[in-house]
């Protein structure tokens, strides 16, 4: 249980299964490492990590220590070079681009730092646009989403009409608008001042109550303020 969750704050996670269910993901001694000009570059060395339901975790570490490559390796949008990543322990390994792709939307939802919102669209079909390939309309869950985190009087605004903080709690709605048993933020604060920060901090604190896993890739110290769980991540390794 997240410690910043005030009591009677919402949660949907009571269907979420018994706590003796596998990890939703795993990293298994996975090492990345990059092949360039320079010669080769040990992006994660040998990390272990397990992605625990209803938990926040930050990943601290300096720019260039690997917390990027270790968010792309929990996506599921690149592969290790050596290890392996599990997913409710099974190895991802075995499947296709096309089964990623699925397990990726169905499961993980992403967050980052520059909201990687759609400046054409209102705040509402920002939220439901991953579900566009879909035969429900998700409109009234992207409402009640935008609602949960305080954003029921800006459903029509679009992202130009929203401060920065509002913008990143949209981007929120949106990676949850799936359902993931996990989600994934790298440096979800960077681009917001402190009290910004915080309140977004504490939503993530209340989705993680609800039964989500939440990795935070950060060098942000007030994220590890808000984390049920600290690990450093220096010159790719990881230290718990
Ligand atoms: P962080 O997110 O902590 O800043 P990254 O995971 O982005 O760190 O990068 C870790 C290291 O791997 C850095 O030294 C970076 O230069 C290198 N790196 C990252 N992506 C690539 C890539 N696609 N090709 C080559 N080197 C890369
Ligand atoms: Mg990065």
């Amino acid at each position: 249980m997240s410690k910043h969750v005030r009591e009677g704050d919402a949660t949907d996670g009571a269907d979420r299964g018994p706590v003796a269910d596998p990890p939703p993901l795993r990293l298994d001694g996975v090492t990345k490492q990059y092949e360039g000009g320079g010669g080769t570059v040990t992006a994660l060395n040998d990390v272990d990590f397990t992605v625990e339901r209803g938990e926040v975790t930050a990943v601290m570490g300096p720019s260039g220590s690997g917390k990027s490559t270790m968010l792309n390796m929990l996506g599921l949008l690149d592969d290790p070079t050596t290890g392996s990543v599990e997913l409710l322990g099974e190895p991802v390994a075995g499947l296709s681009a096309a089964e990623r792709t699925d397990v990726r939307r169905e499961r993980v939802g992403f967050v980052f730092q520059d909201f990687h919102l759609i400046p054409t669209l209102s705040a509402v079909e920002n939220v439901r646009l991953p579900t566009r390939f879909l035969d429900d309309d998700y409109t009234e869950r992207a409402v009640d989403l935008l609602t949960r985190v305080g954003l029921g009087d800006r459903l029509q605004h679009t992202p130009d009409e929203l401060s920065g903080g509002q913008k990143q709690r949209v981007a929120i709605a949106r990676s949850l608008i799936n359902e993931p048993d996990v989600l994934l933020a790298d440096e979800p604060t960077g681009n917001l001042d402190r009290d910004t920060g915080e309140a977004v901090l504490a939503e993530i604190n209340v989705i993680a109550a609800g039964g989500v896993g939440v990795v935070a890739v950060t060098h942000d110290d007030l994220v590890g303020e808000y984390a049920d769980r600290t690990v450093e991540l220096v010159d790719g390794v990881l230290r718990g």
